[in-house]
């Protein structure tokens, strides 16, 4: 038998762990191996044994899953991404329930709703995510400046917890990592024998001028008893939220999004004014009455999300053959990064995306089952 193509995926954040199972139970195994490269992994205990850098947002996420009307094409994408993600996250539930994924309901306040907020219906967001019991609040539920507001069932993910285990998932399945900080996603095709294509997943990209950061804080507290998730948008553009973490991981009282804010240390202000913006919302997120007290704060956070203008890339870059022969220089590459604010909500439908570019790529009809989105 042939020594097996390598598929080399960069990157062990929630794009690369996702595709890589994806792509674990589509290729033939026989004919392909698949090998993680990246320069930081998952531990499921923030802080513990190893400090994660703001870049590797996805320690850092809540993480819960909150559609956004599909009014434009990349938001359109965005929603059949999340609606596939919502199907999978189920399938988890049902088949691997210990994972990190916990369902619960979603709660969404807006002070001044755009008009797409306003349109929609029960129909159009079940449509748009498949998330059911939609229901808007009337007038009498509504509090302070609020305007609009209404409640769904949902998904929120222990991001660590989760990360850990589709890492584990993925190593028992015979996957295969290496610990490495690349210069570039061409240096990927080198790092192993028989490199047939390259995955980036690196987050941010290497040098792609349309990707930055958005920076988030937020607060990782012991507030107990929150067992929905709750976003407020005000009127001034600033955020206000909730995500209980379950699995023991706290509750996540957040937060900022600062876009091109290159700051890595948490400010101590914003981490009051997030409480104190959290305390007003969080009765709403818990099923018990009377006051919710002072939550204790295990953690201020950090974490870059890696936003990019357009939307993600996702897409092949073309190889040139004669490039090719000559050092691997020209080994294909898919990209799958630029995530932004939605890594872990759109996870499994951009793997789904990116293992049908492979499966372009390699051209190897036989060696595939079909496609499952
Ligand atoms: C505060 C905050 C809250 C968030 N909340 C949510 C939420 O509620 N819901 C949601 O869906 N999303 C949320 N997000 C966004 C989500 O975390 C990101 O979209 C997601 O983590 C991006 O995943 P990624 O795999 O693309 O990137 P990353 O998680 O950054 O992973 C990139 C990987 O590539 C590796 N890498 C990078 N460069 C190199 C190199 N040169 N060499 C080798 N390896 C390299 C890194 O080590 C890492 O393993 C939040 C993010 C933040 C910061």
């Amino acid at each position: 038998m042939s020594e097996p193509t390598t598929i080399v995926v960069i990157g062990a954040g929630i794009i690369g762990l996702t595709t890589s199972l994806r792509l674990l139970s589509t290729l033939n195994r026989d004919k392909f191996r698949i090998l993680v490269v990246s320069r930081e992994w998952p531990t499921s205990i923030p802080g513990a044994p190893i400090k994660h850098s703001v870049n590797y947002a996805s320690m850092w996420a809540g993480a819960h899953v909150r559609p956004i009307p599909a009014s434009t094409p990349q938001l359109a994408r965005e929603a059949r991404w999340l609606k596939y993600t919502a199907q999978v996250f189920e399938e988890q539930l049902r088949n691997t329930p210990s994972i990190g994924v916990t369902r619960c309901k979603g709660i969404e306040l807006l002070e001044a709703p755009p008009a797409e907020y306003e349109q929609q219906t029960a129909e159009s967001f079940y449509s748009e995510s498949g998330l059911k019991s939609y229901r808007k609040f009337d007038s009498m539920e509504l509090s302070g400046d609020v305007q609009l507001g209404y409640e769904y069932d949902t998904y929120c993910i222990n991001a660590p917890v989760y990360c850990a285990n589709l890492l584990r998932s993925f190593i028992v399945q015979g996957g295969q990592c290496i610990q490495r900080d690349l210069t570039s996603e061409r240096e990927a095709s080198s790092i192993a024998q028989n490199v047939g294509l390259v995955i980036n997943a690196s987050g941010m990209g290497f040098g792609d001028e349309k990707c930055y950061p958005i920076r988030g804080q937020t607060v990782l507290t012991d507030f107990s008893g929150a067992t929905k998730t709750v976003t407020k948008q005000s009127k001034d553009g600033s955020w206000s939220f909730i995500i209980p973490r379950f699995f023991d991981g706290g509750t996540v009282i957040g937060g900022t999004k600062e876009p091109r804010n290159y700051a890595i240390e948490p400010l101590l202000s914003t981490r009051e004014s997030l409480l104190s913006e959290g305390s007003k919302i969080a009765g709403i997120a818990t099923d018990l009455s009377g006051s919710s007290g002072n939550p204790k704060v295990i953690a201020d956070i950090v974490g870059r999300r890696p936003m990019r203008e357009g939307g993600m890339r996702v897409e092949i870059e073309q190889c040139n053959n004669t490039a090719r022969d000559a050092q691997n220089i020209g080994t294909p590459i898919v990209h799958a990064y630029g995530a932004g604010g939605r890594g872990f909500e759109l996870s499994w439908g951009i793997a789904a995306e990116v293992a049908d570019l492979v499966e372009t790529v390699l051209v190897v009809k036989d060696s595939f089952i079909p496609s499952k989105l």
